[in-house]
């Protein structure tokens, strides 16, 4: 099976497994693992903050800084297609209890003035918004990359009307790849940021979230409330160390291979529509004569190539480093295939 259901299905290497064996561990609660101390460290300076916190998912770096950032009532601010929305069960109104206000940005980047817009003017009526929380790259948006400048502008203006701001940072690391634009550059102005581990740089497990030392020891408070405290982590941070040392630079290989993905279904007769491709996810619209999204998918599988379906009539399609150009050969032709038999 090719799979190009998502770059969290990737299979940690045999030399990625093998930097476990001499890492130093310690109990992490009592700051006493020297691997997963070197890992925060790491991030923190590769994202420009004073400090961070490991955690075992993304998902638990957006929660716990919405948490820390918003009392109860308060409002959130982001796009529509955020993850924080369509993909955490809940959790900003479950665990922090805050109200989200989703905007509708092109490709999940709002504007300024939409931004402007969605602020609420204090008083006793309203919510209180609170938060701006933007996504580098924006998954559903086709792994859309955000200029640098943008993402500054957002939330420097998210600042000035007296907003916390938080970078979802799941697929920084492509973004940094693709821009040429270091990591700290997209997470100035921004009070938290985190990256993923087990998306593009093909850890099993593994988040760090990093922003100024008051916010990390709030962030520490609720990784233990919540169970996410754990104990000799440098199993796995040794893992995340050794993707930072030799994962990051070939994402170019992932966005290379969307590319040509993206070209290749844009004259395929079953696709209406590729959002543009600026890194390793090609979001694809069907056109009239293709079935429903989950329906192609579903015959693609049997013809050996994994996608997702993420909209009725929309197709998600991600590269990472377990897929080469045959599997991309392969997939392109089951394509043409369907198409064929659609006639
Ligand atoms: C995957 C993802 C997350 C959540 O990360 P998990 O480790 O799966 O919890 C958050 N935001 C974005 C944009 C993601 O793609």
């Amino acid at each position: 099976m090719y799979n190009f259901y998502s770059d969290t299905q990737t299979r940690p290497s045999r030399a990625m497994r093998e930097a476990i064996l001499d890492a130093p561990v310690g109990d992490e609660r009592h700051d006493e693992d020297p691997t997963t101390l070197a890992l925060c460290e790491r991030v923190a300076d590769l994202l420009g903050m004073e400090a961070a916190v490991f955690l075992p998912s993304g998902t638990m770096c957006n929660e716990i800084a919405i948490a820390v950032h918003c009392r109860p009532g308060d409002e959130v601010v982001c796009d529509r297609v955020a993850h924080v929305i369509y993909a955490e069960g809940g959790a900003p109104a479950a665990l922090a209890g805050v109200m989200m206000h989703p905007l509708d940005g092109p490709r999940g980047m709002p504007s300024l003035d939409q931004v402007a817009a969605a602020l609420r003017r204090p008083s006793s009526f309203a919510p209180r918004s609170r938060l701006w929380i933007a996504e580098q790259t924006v998954n559903l948006g086709g792994g859309a990359v955000w200029p640098v400048e943008r993402l500054g502008e957002m939330a420097a203006a998210a600042a000035r009307a007296g907003l916390a701001t938080h970078l979802d940072g799941a697929r920084l690391m492509n973004a940094v790849v693709a821009s040429g634009v270091e990591a700290r550059r997209h997470a100035a102005g921004y009070d938290s940021a985190w990256i993923a581990f087990t998306k593009g740089l093909g850890c099993p497990v593994g988040a760090v979230l990093a922003g100024s030392r008051d916010f990390i020891r709030d962030a520490w408070v609720l990784k233990r409330r919540w169970g996410g405290a754990m104990r000799q982590t440098g199993v796995l941070t040794a893992m995340c160390l050794y993707a930072l040392d030799h994962n990051v630079d070939r994402l170019a290989d992932d966005h290379r291979l969307a590319r040509r993905i993206g070209a290749a279904l844009g004259d395929n007769p079953l696709i209406g529509a590729v959002l543009p491709v600026d890194t390793n996810i090609v979001i694809a619209d069907l056109a009239p004569p293709a079935p429903d999204a989950p329906a192609l998918a579903a015959r693609l599988a049997e013809l050996g190539a994994r996608v997702i379906p993420v909209g009725p009539r929309r197709l998600r399609i991600v590269t990472h480093m377990d897929v080469d150009d045959a599997a991309a050969d392969a997939l392109i032709d089951a394509f043409a295939r369907l198409a064929d038999e659609t006639g």
